[in-house]
């Protein structure tokens, strides 16, 4: 028996099977299929044996569910899935733990798409479709936003008319709440200091989104994305926190519309806009090692902002025992690392350089001598969805 968790984007569906504890992950992959004109890529690993395919005939997401459990079938672990866990992005404010979905749950998710337009239209889709071919099993929707609800009203609420929020609805939710939930607990166990009231955490997920979070004693007291997953820090494309008043201007003097300002500070903007290079953090290093000065450019302002907000969160907090590390950016880039912990000694954060140049899964890259530890954790949102999903079975057994 197994369980399989989807996370569902506009053009990716990525996929994962664990077993039936949710401990033992069995396969990954992801299926591709923004560039029509390259066909679809799918890769996916299956202990030591990867495989990818590309041209397949897939342009949504229902053919992307099918043509997973084809596969998933092909290499016979198709038959046993007794529960899917689904990532979905929004939550709202109603929906604070992981939920068993039926046909209520659809229709409310359904009602607060608007919130969230990337990414909770298409994973309704994906639970739409797998619900139906896979009735009999237990469907499991885990938010991204659940981890903040407990955020304090002095966090959740912006300095505007109070009745944006009454009426609109206009708080900040706070995203990535799966991978920040996940490295708080892993920290507090590598730590030894699980059920510490008093722990203080600042993690970073730096990967095509990023963003940082404030944890005391495992519960969330701030966070950098907002309203939307826009806000906070620089990111692949997104802009992160600027001026509001740029866009009264842009708006007001040089007519831009809504949609122009959405795709640019969603799709344009952030380390592809500044550098003019590219969204990937690999590329943008390797253009400023070539001396590219836009790419040095781009890794000097990404690398600030996370310094700024390294130094906000750990006042919020009164102190920082550990500054967290994960995703794409955070587990796998020595640089940003190193350049990131270059002002952090009067926090009482030593990196030390060795450690982070050899760095592997789950380790403290900190000095003996540093006063607060520097971690790198791997994150794993997908096998805390499947954990989720484990939780129903157990239940309804
Ligand atoms: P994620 O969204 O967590 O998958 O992270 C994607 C980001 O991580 C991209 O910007 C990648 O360029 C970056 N990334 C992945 N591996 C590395 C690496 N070895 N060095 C630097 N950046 C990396």
């Amino acid at each position: 028996m197994s369980i399989l968790v989807l996370n569902s984007g506009s053009s990716t569906l990525k996929f994962a099977l664990f077993d039936e504890l949710a401990e033992e992950e069995l396969v990954r992959g992801t299926l591709d299929w923004y560039s029509q004109s390259e066909g679809v890529t799918m890769a996916y690993g299956f202990q030591k044996i990867s495989k990818t395919e590309s041209r397949l005939d897939i342009s949504n997401n229902r053919d992307a569910v099918e043509w997973i459990l084809h596969v998933l079938a092909e290499i016979n672990l198709g038959k046993s899935i007794r529960a899917v866990g689904h990532r979905v992005v929004h939550g709202g404010t109603k929906f604070c733990q992981p939920t068993l979905i039926n046909e209520k749950v659809i229709q409310s998710l359904g009602e607060i798409s608007e919130l969230a337009p990337l990414h909770n239209p298409p994973a309704l889709t994906t639970i739409g479709a797998v619900k139906t071919i896979l009735p009999e099993a237990a469907h499991v929707a885990v938010f991204d936003t659940a981890f903040f609800s407990t955020l304090p009203r002095s966090a959740y609420l912006y300095p505007v008319p109070y009745e944006w929020y009454e009426q609109y609805g206009i708080r900040r939710f706070g995203f990535h709440g799966i991978s920040h939930e996940y490295c708080s607990t892993r920290a507090a166990e590598l730590l030894d200091r699980q059920n510490d009231d008093s722990l203080k955490l600042v993690i970073c997920h730096l990967g095509n989104g990023c963003s940082a979070t404030a944890v005391l004693g495992g519960s969330p007291l701030a966070t950098t994305m907002g309203f939307t997953p826009l806000e906070g820090l620089m990111m692949g494309t997104r802009s992160g926190s600027i001026d509001p008043g740029i866009l009264i201007y842009l708006m007001k003097q040089q007519g831009f519309n809504p949609e122009q300002l959405d795709q640019s500070l969603n799709h344009q903007s952030g380390l592809l806009g500044v550098s003019d290079v590219s969204s990937d953090f690999r590329q943008i290093e390797q253009a400023a090692q070539d001396k590219n000065e836009r790419a040095q450019l781009a890794i000097k302002m990404f690398v600030e902002r996370i310094q700024s907000t390294i130094g906000s969160l750990s006042v919020l907090l009164g102190g920082i025992d550990a500054l967290i590390f994960t995703a794409g950016i955070g587990e796998h880039s020595p640089l940003l690392r190193s350049s990131v912990c270059e002002k952090l000694s009067f926090l009482g954060l030593e990196l030390n350089e060795v450690k982070n140049q050899n760095a592997h899964t789950d380790s403290d890259l900190a000095t003996k001598q540093s006063a607060g530890r520097i971690l790198l954790i791997q994150t794993r949102e997908e096998q805390m969805i499947a954990r989720a999903a484990q939780r129903f079975i157990m239940k309804s057994k």
